[in-house]
């Protein structure tokens, strides 16, 4: 195993405790984070707020029994939630009562590596993190600090560090998820997909899923949905190696190769064209270069397709025949994690052409225009304008990237190219686990001349920070505003039910506290988190004292399909759909989607897949003891013959053992009929190695110490992270 997961962390002695009371007094004004009402009254009390255990931000109901907090239930005035919330969002109460919780800020007092830490006041922590900002403002610039963030949460700190002077801001889940989707929609209809993704699954006559696992993948509103989609019985399609819960829904389950999704598509297209069953008049009124497109498609038969993919030519056949046979309301799923083989951007752009000859966008039962609830930002004062630019992208080597590359800032921070990288802030996305190869991202993080870690738990990137900043969980704070872009217009609430239950602060407090350490305190102009929501509310003629009595105000509902009057608008070159992309072709890329076969396993090795539990966030969450009682440990599903082959049942452990001789943790198997033999599947975010994470500390393995290997889309910088193979080891314990 690598040395890296050996971490240990906030292992605290007596000796280096010193909670600093006469702490640097640069910290000025009124900024004290407010709290929430005494709720110290016998009965229950019912507060609106809104989810924070995943970024779907669903709107909720917080219970408080006698003073304490009870229970989280969804809020019935809420589009996202309709009222119910997932099984991690009712279990968002172990969040508040995790007794392995970040309590107070913390300083490192050794090297990286070393578990020692002091603990400190605030100010303490403001004023190290400021001096250290002045410094490397002073030698570098202020664009050599960046920023990984995921969730609404990030938004104070963000202007914190826009006020300080940086462009360089990164959320993983562009490059390592949702990215290469996004850029292969926009590619063609001039449009992302967007979160929450803009999918009609309830009126979906026809619904196909590659690779997405809705269910298992657990963003609440798409779920309710699918299961209204299959009450009402639509055909559901789904081509995966394993038999996911959404397969065992479905009319047609194809139990496809992996890597060879592309082969799929193309050969689904080649059907409808050449059997003349796209929507004609949808593709004659908005497409762009369909001819062209057509005859590339030309060879790409269901027969070339049966040795890449191993679904039959007839299935393929029958298949594209029953998506035209529901075509415009036939959904072809775009799913969200995407970056799985480094052509991920084709590969999603030939989804977004399937749907395109299925005149699906812009339909019902495909694609809606979502809409959002006109709500202004607060006017604050304009930002310096930074004297280099992003630092991820250099030269627009990934020409298609319209976000910043997180892995592109780790590579700066390495190389010094194309400028030095010198402070990282890190808020709430735990990227030891996030981003592929962790032995890079230590190789990153060493060069650092400050990392600073927000987070609510003492993950394994808060075990390398240099600074650690408690924040309270989203039941004990404020947030800013969520006016989401939906099927209607609605402005969401996130307010405190509870008080902290150590030092903890919210995000909003401790961005505005560091603004005024670094002498910023001008871009906050409000005095407190309630007179900023004021002001955005009433800007937008809305009031704030009813949004935190009912959690969530609604505005009127706006067309969001073509027939009911919404736009149709592309914002390509051309203006309209393109089946053919000039734009590809100028840069060098295939205009039209082109198949590669993947590598295939080594003999006795097989591929390693990894995906999400229902009960589970990322790498978050696994030690919400609610949680954890539903789930506290993966398995490893391998194929039931191959199990048996090598003398294993279910309920063993084994460890994995990957090309680069990275070895898991222990793991247990799951033999199981329901996965291909040529690849392995584990639940991602387990295999903990820092030991502050007690409950959940080597329970399972990572799935991201595996992935040692990646490959780059050349089109926007994700990182394909399917392309690491493993062989099945002997347990081997670990102390
Ligand atoms: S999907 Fe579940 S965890 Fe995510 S915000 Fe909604 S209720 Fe919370």
């Amino acid at each position: 195993m690598s040395s890296f997961s050996r971490r240990k962390f906030l292992k605290i002695s007596a000796a280096t405790v010193t909670v600093a009371a006469g702490a640097a007094a640069c910290a000025k004004g009124p900024a004290t984070p407010a709290k929430p009402p005494r709720r110290t009254a016998k009965g229950v009390q019912r507060i609106p707020t809104y989810c924070d255990i995943c970024f779907w931000k669903c709107g909720a109901i917080a219970s408080v029994r006698d003073g304490a907090l009870w229970k989280v239930e969804g809020n019935p005035e809420d589009p996202l939630s309709r009222g119910r919330l997932c099984p991690r969002g009712t279990g968002g109460v172990g969040a508040h009562y995790d007794p392995d919780r970040l309590k107070r800020p913390l300083i490192r007092t050794h090297d990286r590596g070393r578990d020692e830490w002091k603990e400190v006041s605030w100010d303490e922590a403001f004023a190290y993190i400021a001096n250290k900002m002045h410094a490397i403002k002073a030698t570098y610039g202020p664009e050599s600090v960046a920023m990984f963030a995921h969730g609404i949460g990030g938004n104070f700190l963000k202007h914190t560090l826009k006020a300080y002077g940086t462009p360089n801001f990164a959320a993983p889940s562009f490059a390592q998820c949702r990215g290469p989707r996004d850029v292969g929609f926009r590619l063609t209809f001039g449009e992302d997909v967007g979160s929450p993704e803009r999918t009609d699954i309830k009126n979906a006559r026809c619904l196909v899923l590659i690779g997405s696992h809705l269910g298992e993948n657990m963003h609440n509103s798409q779920v309710q949905e699918f299961a209204e989609a299959v009450g009402s019985g639509a055909t559901i399609i789904v081509a995966d190696p394993r038999f996911s819960v959404a397969a065992s829904k479905a009319k047609h389950y194809l139990p496809i190769k992996p890597g060879t999704d592309l082969a799929l598509l193309l050969a689904w297209m080649h059907v409808i064209v050449t059997e003349g069953l796209y929507d004609k008049e949808y593709v004659a009124a908005h497409g762009f270069g369909f001819d062209q497109f057509a005859e590339r498609l030309a060879t790409c038969t269901p027969e070339w397709a049966y040795p890449e993919t191993g679904i039959e030519p007839e299935t393929i056949r029958a298949t594209a025949r029953e998506m035209a046979r529901h075509k415009p309301s036939t959904l072809v799923h775009p799913g969200r994690h995407a970056a799985w083989y480094g052509d991920d951007t084709q590969r999603s752009r030939a989804i977004a052409l399937l749907n395109a000859l299925l005149g699906s966008w812009g339909r019902k039962g495909g694609f809606y225009t979502p809409v959002s609830m006109d709500v202004p930002g607060y006017p604050y004062p304009a930002y310096p304008k930074p004297a280099k630019p992003m630092v991820d992208n250099p030269g627009k080597r990934y020409p298609f990237a319209h976000e910043a590359i997180s892995t592109g800032i780790r590579e700066a921070t390495i190389t010094g190219n194309p400028y030095p990288i010198k402070g990282w802030f890190v808020y709430a996305t735990n990227l030891i686990q996030a981003l592929p190869n962790e032995p890079e991202t230590i190789k990153a993080i060493q060069n650092l001349d400050l990392l600073v870690v927000v987070d609510v738990i003492p993950s394994e990137i808060a075990g390398w920070a240099d600074v650690v900043l408690p924040e309270s969980v989203y039941l004990e704070r404020f947030d800013d505003l969520n006016v989401e872009w939906f099927r209607e217009p609605f402005v969401a609430l996130r307010q405190p039910v509870v008080d902290a239950p150590h030092d903890q602060k919210p995000n909003w407090w401790m961005a505005k506290k560091l603004a005024e350490t670094l002498g910023l305190g001008h871009y906050y102009p409000w005095k407190d988190i309630e007179e900023y929501l004021d002001h955005r509310m009433t800007a937008a003629g809305l009031s704030l004292a009813e949004l935190r009595t009912r959690g969530i105000i609604r505005g009127a509902p706006q067309p969001i399909f073509a027939d009911e009057g919404a736009p149709v608008v592309f914002g390509t070159p051309s203006g309209k759909i393109e089946f053919y992309s000039l734009q590809l072709e100028k840069a060098g890329f295939d205009p039209v989607p082109m198949y590669t076969r993947p590598t295939d396993p080594p003999p006795g090795s097989f591929r390693l897949l990894f995906g999400r539990s229902p009960v589970h966030s990322f790498s978050r969450t696994q030690t919400n003891r609610v949680l954890s009682d539903m789930m506290d440990e993966n398995e490893v599903w391998i194929n039931a013959d191959m199990a048996r082959r090598m003398d294993l049942k279910s309920g063993d452990y084994v460890c994995l053992k990957n090309q680069d001789q990275v070895v898991s943790n222990r793991i247990r198997v799951k033999a199981t009929e329901r996965i291909r033999p040529d690849c392995v599947y584990m639940v991602h975010g387990f295999g903990h190695t820092a030991r502050g994470l007690r409950h959940a500390y080597q329970k399972g393995a990572s799935d991201s110490q595996l992935v040692t290997r990646y490959v780059t889309d050349p089109l926007m910088g994700g990182t394909g992270m399917n392309v690491n193979f493993v062989t099945i080891e002997p347990e081997v314990t670990r102390g």
